[in-house]
């Protein structure tokens, strides 16, 4: 198991946050699961050693094309999810500019020249000389060189990506909430600045899924680079949307209940961090609604992550709390 603690990763910005976070995650290899009639799903994985991948979904469109939501970290991820479409992958979308939803741009473009990739513009910003994800280059430069090995390659996975930051940029930005088509399939897509500043959501008209990207997570809401207040309003919209199930960016496949359930849990944790009580106390609140998804493991980790955004972000001096907040 690697944490951007031990990783020699300065902290910056919340970009040694986000590298802990992560790795205190552990799952399985990525597996693929038939949701609807050309809805699928690609789950997500994080092997001991090594950064996630985030949940990726097909949409089958009206030709031979698919359409891919999220396209992973890691070679295999992609590759995977290149396979299940028969290797008619012919137009991708991002949710957000984490890695581990963005890295897999790089290598479906070299081998699809044609792709049509969408995103918001905070990918633009965050691999903009000055952006999150550039400054996240530099110190792996800098850093890698004095990595222990097993580490210094987890790293170099990352800056391997991100040295081709061109790749990994949109060809088409969404800028606000809206109704469009790709690849022949209605989707109603939502622009929220929850989780990094710039976070697509996207309902499938046709089968009533919809994918939130890391606007929904487990074990436990990822609230690295976050904006609580923002959130919570992304949720209550996520909830109005005529959806009958719910991909989150991490985690498996979700009902209508069982979200209403995870975002009860999410207020609870907010409210419960905003009342001054100690972290434990919330993450067993957080605990109790979360248990359907929970195993020892996973109870221990929600522990260490609370604890840590308890202390960063949610109980933070109150000029830190809401610095997320203040993006362009
Ligand atoms: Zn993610």
């Amino acid at each position: 198991m690697t944490t951007g603690r031990s990783a020699g990763i300065r902290e910056h910005g919340g970009m040694r946050v986000l590298l802990l976070t992560l790795s205190l995650l552990c799952g399985a290899a990525q597996a693929q699961q038939t949701l609807a009639p050309g809805v699928v799903l690609l789950s997500g994985g994080f092997e001991s050693g090594r950064q996630p991948d985030g949940n990726s979904v097909l949409l089958k469109g009206e030709g031979d094309g698919w359409l891919l939501i999220d396209s992973g970290r890691h070679r295999a991820h992609t590759e995977a999810a290149l396979a299940a479409a028969g290797g008619q992958v012919t137009a991708a979308l991002n949710t957000h500019w984490h890695l581990d939803h963005l890295g897999g741009n790089a290598w479906l473009r070299e081998r699809l020249p044609g792709l049509q990739v969408w995103a918001s513009p905070a990918v633009g910003q965050a691999l903009a000389n000055g952006g999150w994800l550039d400054r996240y280059r530099q110190q792996l430069v800098a850093g890698i060189p004095t990595a222990p090995p097993a580490q210094a390659a987890v790293m170099q996975v990352d800056l391997d990506l991100l040295n081709r930051a061109d790749a990994l940029n949109p060809d088409r930005e969404i800028r606000a909430a809206s109704s469009l088509a790709i690849v022949g399939r209605r989707l109603r897509v939502g622009v929220e600045s929850a989780v990094s500043g710039g976070d697509l959501w996207v309902l499938d008209e046709a089968s009533g899924t919809l994918a939130a990207g890391d606007l929904v997570t487990l074990p436990v809401p990822f609230l690295d680079t976050a904006c609580p207040p923002a959130w919570r309003e992304a949720l209550r919209r996520l909830s109005a949307q005529p959806f009958t199930r719910l991909v989150p960016g991490h985690g498996p496949v979700m009902s209508r209940a069982d979200f209403e359930r995870w975002r009860g849990g999410f207020d609870a944790l907010l409210d419960c961090a905003d009342q001054g009580l100690h972290p434990a106390a919330c993450a067993a609140a957080w605990r109790s609604h979360a248990r359907p998804w929970l195993d020892d493991a996973g109870d221990a980790r929600v522990n260490g992550m609370v604890g840590y955004y308890f202390k960063t972000l949610l109980q933070a001096p109150p000029e830190q709390r809401e610095r997320f907040c203040r993006r362009p």
